[in-house]
C-alpha cells in the first residue's frame, strides 16, 4: 500500500514576517524543480502565518501551525484557536512537539483534546511522539511511543486515522546533530503503525537532525513516509535540496 509522503518544516520561534517573505521568494522559485509527489507543509510562527498565506497562494504548498488550543474561543490569554488558523488557510497543526511538552505543559491529555478539535475543524493533526535518551537507555522506547500514540488518538475512530499524521521524533535527536539510525527509526515507526487499527495509510514522519545528507536513507525505509524538519528547514535553498534528496526513494 502506498502512503502519501510529506515534508514538514517546523520553523519553531524563528523568522519574522519580513524574513518569511524573503524565504518564500527564494523557496517558491525552486518549486518547479521539486518532486510533485511530496506534499510540502510549512509551519512558521503564528505572526508569520498571514504573510506566508498570501505568498504561497496558488503554489500548492500547505500551511501548518506549531500548536493551537482545543477550545474554539474564550478566555485563554495568548492562545490561538482552530478557526483563527482556518481563516488563513492553515491545513495542518503540529501537536505534542517535545519542546511544547517540556516547556509549555503540553500533556497526553491536552494533545488528545487538540487532536479531536483539529479533526472536527478539518485541520490535519501532526502528532509528535518520541522518547528521551534515558527512556531509550532503559529499553522503554517502544512502550513509551506506543502509549503516547494511543493517548493522542484516544476516542478517534479507526476510519479517521488515515487523515492524521504522526511524527516519530526521538527527543535526543532533535537539534543535536545526532540522528537516529534510519533502520532503528523505521523499526520504532513500524511498531507505532501496528499499535492501533487504522494506521496502515497514515503518514509517519521521522524527525530529529534530518538533513540533506541523511534524508535519502530515511526515505528508503518502508515505514518512513517523510520528515518533520527543524533546523534544516530554515534555509530556503537547503530545504529545497533536502526535499529533492527525499525523492530518490521508492
Ligand atoms: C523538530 O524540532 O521537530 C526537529 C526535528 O528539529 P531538528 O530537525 O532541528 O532536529
Amino acid at each position: 500500500m502506498s502512503v502519501r509522503r510529506l515534508v514538514v518544516a517546523n520553523w519553531k520561534m524563528n523568522k519574522t514576517a519580513a524574513e518569511t517573505a524573503e524565504y518564500l521568494d527564494i523557496f517558491l522559485a525552486q518549486l518547479p524543480s521539486l518532486p510533485s509527489d511530496v506534499e510540502i507543509v510549512l509551519a512558521p510562527p503564528f505572526t508569520s502565518i498571514a504573510r506566508a498565506a498570501s505568498k504561497i497562494k496558488g503554489f500548492g504548498v500547505r500551511l501548518g501551525a506549531q500548536t493551537m488550543h482545543w477550545e474554539l474561543r474564550g478566555a485563554y490569554t495568548g492562545e490561538i484557536s482552530a478557526p483563527m488558523l482556518l481563516e488563513f488557510g492553515v491545513s495542518h497543526v503540529i501537536l505534542g512537539h517535545s519542546e511544547r511538552r517540556a516547556y509549555c505543559d503540553e500533556t497526553d491529555r491536552t494533545v488528545n483534546l487538540k487532536v479531536h478539535t483539529a479533526l472536527q475543524q478539518g485541520i490535519v493533526p501532526i502528532v509528535a511522539v518520541g522518547e528521551t535518551l534515558a527512556q531509550r537507555r532503559a529499553g522503554i522506547t517502544d512502550d513509551h511511543v506506543v502509549a503516547q500514540t494511543k493517548a493522542a488518538f484516544d476516542g478517534v475512530s479507526a476510519g479517521a486515522l488515515p487523515g492524521v499524521v504522526i511524527a516519530y521524533e526521538p527527543i535526543w535527536a532533535i537539534g543535536t546533530g545526532e540522528n537516529c539510525d534510519p533502520v532503528e527509526a523505521n523499526r520504532v515507526m513500524a511498531t507505532i503503525r501496528s499499535s492501533l487499527q487504522g494506521l496502515d495509510e497514515t503518514p509517519i514522519l521521522y524527525g530529529g537532525s534530518m538533513n540533506t545528507d541523511n534524508v535519502g536513507a530515511y526515505a528508503a525505509q518502508p515505514d518512513i513516509n517523510g520528515g518533520l524538519i527543524g533546523g534544516a528547514s530554515l534555509d530556503p535553498n537547503g530545504f529545497a535540496q533536502l526535499i529533492r534528496s527525499a525523492a530518490v526513494s521508492p
